[in-house]
Parts: structure tokens; C-alpha cells; sequence
């Protein structure tokens, strides 16, 4: 990809920063490279743009260049890699908690927080030899599309420096893309994951729910979120989903089910052979409102993998429609019962702590300066709904049709494999375009909310530059309940398909 300055000279000129993680990974492992060699050129590059990116909240150098060294001098002894990434870096969304580094979540609040734990996620990581370079930045809370919610600034997207990278994980997919990273993890609510891989011209998955661990990770809505892997090919991004998934006992919402061979999946998918695959597309996102450009690439999209031999079915999910208002609702009520965690008491920042005041007063005046504008109209609006008089009026019908989108998607999956959509309705907007606005940047997650409302997997590929923007577009693919596998062959076989 050649419009985005920052990844075709890194790509052009580095014979570190342009490889994929899995290049990396045999280099490494071979001792062609060190771990060592690798993590420095990463953090050197990160030196010298994130100051336009900003990418990242926290930068942990030292920490990240122990880590390579451990796994250089394991390599070194003679002993296997712990993993098939080990000794490449990685970078960690600020929501999962590091013994190491302070977690924030882009909050004001939680400003130089730091947890006596790693989260599962963490671990996993440091086991399987990953050097975690930093903690990227992100929407307050994961509330947000566009990294703007941030406390600490907002990410821009590395193709065009005004425009958003996405959200709410920004700063991992601009990470991404401007080669500050080969590796990074991301949480996905609404679309988190997704939305801005397709933003940035990368690969992003959100895993069947209850497969990746929440433990350790910041809870925005918890029956919504899930960690997943991100990176810039499908295989990486596989490679990387293997680390991450499992059963976990310190998550009671995880799951006892086998975990999908991805990895397996995505290199026979990298053949691009989709014969005998069912691709449904759904009716209800092929509509006004979509950018013509996106529109343009999506159905060229669905043609290449017809011509690659998938049999592409149209597929009606009438309850998608109201997946939106569904959302709005159960994630806010999750999110005012979540934060109210948040009350001076017991994690980061304190005001009017000086004796005179009470302690409620104390929790009063926390969290209106530690909150910014887009958390408190959630946790207005969420504490509204659940109140006595209007839960059974909002909150009880807003399951409801959590219910029907589940029905609508088991419908589906009963007539094909994968059902697949355009990622998001428009290419990267600009910074502060949507900013007064909440309803028009709620409306940009149309395409990726029925997914976490129902439970279900899916990923976000690249699917060319549109015409009328010159921005990067994203298919998304969707599977069913630990139906992960089939994301990465199908999504394997459109980026050999598509380039
Ligand atoms: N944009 C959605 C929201 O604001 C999704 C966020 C997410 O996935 N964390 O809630």
C-alpha cells in the first residue's frame, strides 16, 4: 500500500520493521535476528513518529528489552521457542492490566494506576515470549469510534494525520500501521477490534465470546467484551489469536469449549481456494448511508470470492435493524454498574480529599473531574434505564431483541459458512467531525454491533482503497459461536484473492 507514507517507508527501507510477525518470528528463531534487535528497531521506531501518531499512552523500553533478551538467551541454551511468536513485540491496549506499566484505559481517572496483577491476556503474552513494547491508546473506557474520548489526545490514523484511526482501539491499529508494531491486542464491545483495522488498512478479529479471558481486563460492558488479536496479515493475526485464547478459572464467563485450530485454518486458507464455501450476504447492510466508495469495493469483494469459488447466498436478518438501539442501551446499563467502581476509594485519583469534606463529596467530585463527557452521558443514561419504572420499558425489550438478533444469526449460519458485510459505512472521518455529535458516531458502529449482541466471532480484512476517499475499506466477516477458524480461512483466502 503505497498511500500511507509511514508503512511504505518502513516497508521500503527496514529489514526489520517490514516484516510480518511470522517472518519475524522464523528470523528469530533461526538466530538470523535477535529478539533483542527486533524489540530496539520497534521502539526506535516508535521514537521517532509516535510523536505524530500517538499511538501509545505508555512506552515500557526497558522492560520490553528484558523480556527479548530472556527469550535470545533461551533461544541461545539450545531450548524450543515458548511459542510460534516468540521474541516479537507487541503492543497492549491500555484496558488490560500490566504489574509493569500503568493502566489507564485513557482515563483521567485512573492516571498512573497501577494494578498488583497481571491480567490472564498479560501473562499469556510474557509466557509465550512476546515483548510488550507498550500500552496503547484508546477511547476512555472503550466508549468511543474514533480514539478522540481519549484523556490523553487522540490517535491520528497514519494515512491521513487529520482523520481518525477508529476506535476505541485506535492506538493499536495505528500502531499497526504506521510499523511502530507487528503484533497487537485490542478489546472489541461494539467493534472495537474491527473498526479500526478497517480504518487502517489492517487485519482485526473479535473472538467467540467467552474464549479469550477478560480477567485483568477493565471492564466497559461485560457481557460484550472480549480481547481478540490484531495485526497486518491474517496469518500473524492467527498466530497471535492461539497466544491469547483458552479456558481460564479466573474468568467465570470462559469457556470450557475446544478452542478453533486458526492458525491451521488461516494457512489453508492462504491457497485462496473458497470452493464449497457458503458466503451469506446480509440484506440489511446494503442500504443508503454507505459511502459509494466502500459500497464499490464491498461488492467487488463479494465478487472476487464468487470467481474464487464461494457460492454467495443473500441473507435477510430483519432484527439487525434494531441492533443499534439494542446496544445503546445494555452497554450503558452494564457500563453505570461497571464504574461505579471508580469512587476515589479504592483505585487512582482522589479530589477534595483534605478533610472537610465528606466522603460522598469526595466520590462526587472524583468522578466528575476523572470522568470526560462521553463516560458520564453513559453512565447517565444507563443508570436512567435500569431505575425502577423504565427497566422493563428499556432494559428488558433491549433483551429482548438481543434474543432475535441470536435467532436472526442462527438462522443464518444454518444456510451458509460466513456471512460477510462492508466493516464500517464510511472510510476514516476527520478528527472532530463527529465530536458534537454522539448520535452520527454511535451510527458508524452500524455494521459491527449485532456481532457482540449475539456472541458470535468476526474479523475485519482489508478490502482495497475506495475510489471516491482513496482510504483503506474492510470486509467483515462473521462466524458463528466458535466458528473462529472460519474468519481466518476465508478471511486468508480474500487477502491472496484481493492482494
Ligand atoms: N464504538 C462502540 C462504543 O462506543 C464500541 C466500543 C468498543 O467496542 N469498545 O461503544
Amino acid at each position: 500500500m503505497t498511500d500511507n507514507k509511514y508503512l511504505a517507508s518502513a516497508v521500503a527501507d527496514d529489514a526489520i520493521l517490514g516484516l510480518t510477525a511470522a517472518e519475524l518470528a522464523e528470523k528469530i528463531h533461526s538466530r538470523e535476528l535477535t529478539s533483542v534487535e527486533v524489540t530496539e528497531a520497534f521502539l526506535a521506531r516508535i521514537a521517532d513518529v509516535d510523536g505524530d501518531v500517538n499511538a501509545f499512552l505508555h512506552v515500557g523500553g526497558e522492560e520490553a528489552l528484558a523480556a527479548a533478551k530472556a527469550v535470545d538467551e533461551s533461544l541461545d541454551r539450545g531450548e524450543a521457542p515458548a511459542s510460534a511468536l516468540a521474541g516479537v513485540p507487541l503492543a497492549l491496549k491500555d484496558t488490560f492490566t500490566t504489574v509493569d506499566a500503568p493502566t489507564t484505559c485513557a482515563s483521567k481517572i485512573l492516571e498512573g494506576y497501577m494494578s498488583p496483577y497481571d491480567a490472564t491476556v498479560t501473562r499469556k503474552l510474557r509466557e509465550a515470549g512476546i515483548p510488550i513494547l507498550g500500552k496503547t491508546n484508546m477511547d476512555e473506557f472503550a466508549m468511543g469510534s474514533s480514539t478522540e474520548n481519549s484523556a490523553y489526545g487522540p490517535t491520528h490514523n497514519p494515512w491521513d494525520l487529520d482523520r481518525t484511526p477508529g476506535g476505541s482501539g485506535g492506538g493499536s491499529s495505528a500502531a499497526l500501521a504506521s510499523a511502530m508494531a507487528p503484533l497487537a491486542i485490542g478489546t472489541d464491545t461494539g467493534g472495537s477490534i474491527r473498526q479500526p483495522a478497517a480504518l487502517t488498512n489492517t487485519v482485526g478479529v473479535k473472538p467467540t465470546y467467552g474464549t479469550v479471558s477478560r480477567q485483568g481486563l477493565v471492564a466497559c460492558a461485560s457481557s460484550l467484551d472480549q480481547g481478540g488479536p490484531t495485526a497486518r496479515t491474517v496469518l500473524d493475526t492467527a498466530l497471535l489469536h492461539e497466544v491469547i485464547a483458552g479456558h481460564d478459572e479466573g474468568d467465570s464467563t470462559s469457556t470450557k469449549h475446544d478452542i478453533a485450530d486458526v492458525v491451521t485454518a488461516a494457512r489453508e486458507g492462504s491457497s485462496g481456494d473458497l470452493t464449497g464455501v457458503k458466503v451469506g450476504v446480509v440484506k440489511q447492510f446494503d442500504r443508503e448511508g454507505y459511502q459509494d466508495g466502500v459500497l464499490e469495493q464491498f461488492r467487488a469483494s463479494v465478487d472476487a470470492m464468487r470467481e474464487a469459488g464461494a457460492e454467495i447466498v443473500e441473507v435477510d436478518c430483519p432484527n439487525f435493524d434494531h441492533a443499534l438501539s439494542a446496544y445503546y442501551l445494555i452497554l450503558p446499563c452494564e457500563v453505570s454498574s461497571n464504574l461505579a467502581r471508580f469512587d476515589g476509594m479504592r483505585y487512582g485519583m482522589r479530589e477534595d480529599d483534605d478533610g472537610e469534606h465528606s466522603a460522598d463529596q469526595v466520590m462526587a467530585a472524583t468522578r466528575a473531574a476523572g470522568f470526560g463527557d462521553e463516560v458520564k452521558r453513559r453512565i447517565i443514561i444507563g443508570t436512567y434505564a435500569l431505575s425502577v419504572g423504565y427497566y422493563d420499558a428499556y432494559y428488558i425489550q433491549a433483551q429482548r431483541v438481543r434474543t432475535l438478533i441470536q435467532q436472526d444469526f442462527d438462522k443464518a449460519f444454518e444456510q451458509v459458512d460466513v456471512l460477510v458485510s462492508p466493516t464500517t459505512p464510511t472510510t476514516a472521518f476527520k478528527l472532530g467531525e463527529k465530536n458534537d455529535d454522539p448520535l452520527a458516531m454511535y451510527m458508524f458502529d452500524l455494521c459491527t454491533l449485532p456481532l457482540n449482541l449475539a456472541g458470535m466471532c468476526g474479523m475485519s480484512v482489508p478490502s482495497g482503497l475506495a475510489s471516491d476517499t482513496g482510504l483503506p475499506t474492510g470486509l467483515q466477516i462473521m462466524g458463528p459461536r466458535h466458528g473462529d477458524d472460519r474468519l481466518y480461512r476465508v478471511g486468508a483466502a480474500f487477502e491472496k484473492i484481493r492482494g
